[in-house]
C-alpha cells in the first residue's frame, strides 16, 4: 500500500488526554469523512508500530488532522505521540474504513469513537445538511468531551451527552441503556451510526436490535 511521510504542522491538547495533530497534506490526497488510515511515527524504533486513526479535517482543507486519545500506560504509539512537535514526521497509508454517511440519523459515540462522526458532522455542516441528525456522546467525565463547544454550535439540542463516572447538572448519568436510547430514537428510515470500544458497541448494538432497528440501518466501527 502507498505510504506518505508527512511533516507535523501543529500539535495541540484539546482535552487532558487528547491531542489534535495537523499534518501537511500530500497533493491530490483524497479521503471520505469517516475514513481512517494506518499511522506510524517516522522515528527509529517506531516506523513499524502502525495504529489506525481517523481523518477529522474537511476533505477541502489544505492540511490533514487527527484527534488522538493518548494512553501513557500502554507505552505504545499514543504515548510516543505526546512527545510530537512541529516538523516531526508521521507515516500514513491510503484511507480505509467502514463508516460513511448514508443519510440522516443518530450518531452514537463512546470516547475516541467520536472521531469519524466529527469528520462527517463537519462536512454536513459545510453543506448545510445537519438538520435531522443527532449525536449521543458517551464519556467518563465532562472533561473527556472533545470539541464540546463545536458540537454545541453544530447541533444545539441535538447534542446529547451521557457521563458514566460523573453526576452533571445537564447531562445524563450512567451507561447508555435501552430506555435512554428509546428517548432518542429517530424515525424508521433513519440511520444509527455507532462507534466506540467493544463493550459499549456490543451493548448499544444489542439495545438497538431489541428496539427493532434492523442491521441495514446500522453503520458501525469498533475502536
Ligand atoms: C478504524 C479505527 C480508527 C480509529 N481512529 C481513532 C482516532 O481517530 N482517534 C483515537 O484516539 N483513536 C482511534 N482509534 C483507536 C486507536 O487506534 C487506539 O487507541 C490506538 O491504536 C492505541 O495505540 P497505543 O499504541 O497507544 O496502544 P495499544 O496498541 O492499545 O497498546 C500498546 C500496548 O500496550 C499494552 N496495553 C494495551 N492495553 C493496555 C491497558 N489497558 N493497560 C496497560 N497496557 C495495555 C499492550 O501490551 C499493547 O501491546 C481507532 C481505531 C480504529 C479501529
Amino acid at each position: 500500500m502507498k505510504q506518505y511521510i508527512l511533516k507535523v504542522i501543529s500539535v495541540e491538547k484539546v482535552t487532558h488526554d487528547v491531542l489534535q495533530i495537523r499534518l501537511e497534506k500530500p497533493a491530490h490526497f483524497q479521503f471520505r469523512p469517516g475514513q481512517a488510515t494506518d499511522l506510524a511515527i517516522n522515528k527509529e524504533g517506531w516506523k513499524n508500530e502502525i495504529r489506525p486513526f481517523t481523518f477529522t479535517a474537511l476533505p477541502s482543507a489544505d492540511y490533514l488532522e487527527f484527534n488522538i486519545k493518548t494512553y501513557p500506560q500502554h507505552q505504545g504509539v499514543t504515548n510516543q505521540l505526546l512527545q510530537l512537535k512541529p516538523d516531526d514526521e508521521l507515516i500514513i497509508s491510503q484511507p480505509w474504513g467502514t463508516i460513511a454517511y448514508k443519510g440522516p440519523g443518530v450518531f452514537i459515540a463512546g470516547g475516541a469513537g467520536i472521531t469519524p462522526f466529527l469528520a462527517i458532522l463537519r462536512l454536513l455542516n459545510s453543506e448545510n445538511k445537519l438538520a435531522d441528525n443527532k449525536l449521543i456522546f458517551a464519556n467518563k467525565t465532562a472533561n473527556d468531551i472533545i470539541h464540546k463547544e463545536e458540537f454545541e454550535n453544530l447541533l444545539g439540542a441535538n447534542f446529547i451527552n451521557i457521563l458514566s463516572d460523573e453526576e452533571h447538572a445537564t447531562y445524563a448519568h450512567g451507561f447508555i441503556s435501552k430506555d435512554f436510547l428509546q428517548q432518542h430514537l429517530a424515525g424508521p428510515t433513519h440511520y444509527y451510526y455507532v462507534c466506540g470500544p467493544r463493550p459499549m458497541m456490543n451493548s448499544v448494538l444489542n439495545q438497538l436490535h431489541e428496539l427493532g432497528v434492523k442491521d441495514e440501518w446500522i453503520v458501525k466501527e469498533e475502536f
